[in-house]
């Protein structure tokens, strides 16, 4: 196919704004289910983000989960207050849920400039997400950045098999993943032996994970910006 090698981007908190819109929520859904129930803000907020973990692990990245886990967690305060579910309040959650899913996204900044440089040194660029497919193409059309990108690989779940599957017949020493989350993007880029370059932001509880920083497939990146200059090295290339 004639390209320099095969990046594999990881879209939210790699390219785009995400984690902040789920954390303004997240501060909404708790203090109006401490205000309903009468328990602090920061006990609901820190149950709240433990459901979240166990739902999306459950159900996987779609829109549904984060609802479903702010309404186990109202049931859970409310039952402890000995109060019936109301379902005013049951519609507010599920209205300020869906925010997140629905924010045109800020771009980080360096992103646009990298992928721009991905694609102009002649990398097969392609962007490597997690979500529901109609909710990760939206986010990537709204962004502006279509020109630098070749494909979207949208699945549920990362992983491993879900990864060599998108890689193909591709050369594994010329593809190397890109992301901010050591269970999605850096956990299975090592299971399957390609690099990964690890934009080590702040990230959910469901990404904390650890992973063998020691082996030679991992390189850490403080931010985006830094990825040209070794992918240089590694394919030889001119910034
Ligand atoms: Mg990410």
């Amino acid at each position: 196919m004639g390209f320099t090698g095969h990046a594999f981007v990881d879209w939210d908190d790699t390219i785009a704004e995400n984690i902040r819109y789920f954390r303004e929520v997240e501060a909404e859904t708790s203090r109006l289910i401490a205000r309903r129930t009468g328990f602090d803000a920061g006990e609901v907020q820190r149950r709240g983000a433990e459901l979240d973990v166990v739902v999306a692990r459950q159900m996987g990245l779609v829109k549904e989960s984060l609802a479903a886990a702010w309404l186990a967690c109202y049931q859970e305060f409310a039952g402890r207050a000995g109060l019936q579910a109301d379902p005013e309040v049951e519609a507010e959650l599920r209205r300020l849920c869906a925010i997140p899913y629905e924010t045109r996204q800020e771009l980080l900044p360096g992103a646009a400039e990298t992928l721009r440089w991905l694609h102009e040194a002649g990398f097969e660029v392609t962007i490597w997400t997690a979500g529901e497919e109609p909710i990760q193409r939206r986010k990537i059309r709204e962004s502006g950045l279509g020109r630098w990108i070749h494909r979207e690989a949208v699945v549920l779940e990362k992983t491993p098999e879900r990864l060599r599957a998108f890689m193909g017949d591709r050369d594994p020493g010329r593809c190397f993943v890109v992301g901010n989350s050591r269970h999605s993007d850096i956990r299975p880029a090592l299971a399957v032996g390609i690099a990964a370059y690890h934009v080590d932001v702040e990230t959910w509880a469901y990404d904390h994970l650890d992973v063998d920083e020691d082996d030679p497939n991992y390189h850490r990146l403080s931010h985006i910006g830094e990825l040209p200059r070794l992918l240089a090295q590694r394919f030889r290339l001119a910034v």
